[in-house]
């Protein structure tokens, strides 16, 4: 149990250092995209490859986020891994979400809990 709590909260870092480098990297394609001699052709073609990679670790990213640890109900302190389309769908500030808890049934803004 511990293990794992330290094993989730190693990969939830992970996540924010991933995250960080990937918009560094979009926006730094983005700046030579729009600022560097090239052809059109060439600009269009890297901002499309940059938006596809964003999107791409964006998706991942919440594949991880959705698996790794738990969310918290804020009425019932219960523990659940939510499903893909709850956590795609869901408003979030930060790593905190607004879902539907799975046990008591009551909307909450629920926090991410590493175990
Ligand atoms: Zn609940």
């Amino acid at each position: 149990m511990k293990n794992e709590k330290k094993y989730n909260k190693e990969l939830l870092d992970l996540e924010v250092v991933i995250g960080s480098i990937s918009m560094a990297m979009f926006f730094g394609v983005v700046l030579v995209a729009s600022f560097a001699e090239m052809p059109d052709f060439v600009r269009v073609i890297l901002l499309i490859i940059a938006m596809a990679f964003l999107f791409a670790i964006a998706f991942a990213l919440l594949k991880m986020e959705q698996i790794v640890g738990y969310y918290q109900c804020a009425k019932c302190h219960h523990k659940y891994v939510p499903t893909y389309k709850a956590i795609f769908l869901a408003m979030h500030m930060g790593r905190t979400r607004h879902l539907t808890c799975p046990k008591c049934h009551k909307k909450s803004w629920q926090k991410k809990v590493a175990g």
